[in-house]
């Protein structure tokens, strides 16, 4: 079904980004990779994509929060693939401290990261998209989209903003054959909360799992981590057919955070 398409996913060489990519190559995507590390590692992943799932799969380095390195890798995707049939806008980053505190240059960096880069990677995908009447944009939003907690005020914000992005671009391309949707992840299995779990599970005097029980008994109810595969395999439905009049929506993937 997806098989031919292309897909640019942003922050895409970690966590639930790269399992994004894998999961819509499986499907006979061919892919753009974003993000930082080491380029050799981003090489073997990069490589692995297209050896396991025989589709193109292409990286660029672009820093997502500058616009001029954002043009050039959506050029770069157009000049590819033809087209960018699929944008998932994954890239992101947190900090925390309390308002009065937060450090200017932070609060700059996250809006522009978690909030404007998909602005821009929109306003260039979409004409493609509507010429083809065909596309998918997939935001990755957190239950910080929907609601609060201390201490994150730029995520918050950024992600809310994202939310508001997402009904606004559903309503100018409703009819079009275009869809734009978030999704808003709890806590998630990634390598960026591992140290907040091992923090925890030494205060507790436990193990991993102990950790994220009492971390995650906080906030969300399930008491269990969200798995990025789960994360992407509704990227993938999203992608579907049977989703074709689903747009405008953020869904929460949180074990009930965003249901108390
Ligand atoms: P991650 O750190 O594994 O992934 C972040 C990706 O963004 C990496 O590929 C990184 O290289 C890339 N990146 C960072 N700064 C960049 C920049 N300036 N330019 C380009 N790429 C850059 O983290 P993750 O947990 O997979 O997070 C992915 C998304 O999921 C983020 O938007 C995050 O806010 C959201 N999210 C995560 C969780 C969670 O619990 N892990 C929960 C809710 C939402």
């Amino acid at each position: 079904m997806l098989k031919g398409k292309s897909a640019l996913i942003t922050g895409s060489t970690s966590g639930i980004g790269l399992s994004i990519a894998r999961h819509l190559a499986a499907q006979g995507c061919n892919i753009m990779l974003n993000g930082f590390g080491d380029p050799v590692v981003i090489e073997q992943k990069r490589t692995a994509i297209e050896k396991e799932f025989n589709v193109r799969a292409s990286y660029h380095g672009a820093d997502m929060s500058k616009l001029a390195e954002i043009s050039d890798m959506m050029n770069a995707a157009t000049q590819q693939f033809n087209n960018i049939d699929i944008l998932v806008n994954n890239v992101g980053t947190q900090h925390t401290a309390p308002v009065d505190q937060f450090p200017v240059e932070k609060w700059d960096l996250i809006l522009s990261l978690n909030l404007s880069s998909a602005f821009h990677t929109i306003r260039h995908a979409l004409p493609m998209m509507k010429q083809n009447g065909w596309g998918r944009i997939i935001n990755t939003a957190s239950v910080h989209g929907l609601v609060a907690s201390v201490n994150k005020a730029a995520y918050v914000a950024a992600k809310h903003g994202l939310v508001g992005l997402t009904k606004v671009v559903a309503l100018e391309t409703a009819g079009q054959g275009i869809t734009c949707n978030a999704f808003c992840p709890g806590w998630t299995h990634t390598e960026l909360i591992e140290p907040q779990i091992m923090t925890r599970a030494s205060e507790v005097g436990g193990a991993f799992e102990d950790g994220v029980r009492s971390l995650l008994s906080e906030k969300q109810p399930s008491k269990q981590l969200v798995k990025v595969e789960q994360l992407a395999q509704l990227v993938v439905f999203l992608c579907s057919g049977a989703a074709d009049q689903i747009t405008g929506v953020s869904i929460p993937v949180d074990g009930g955070w965003t249901a108390q």
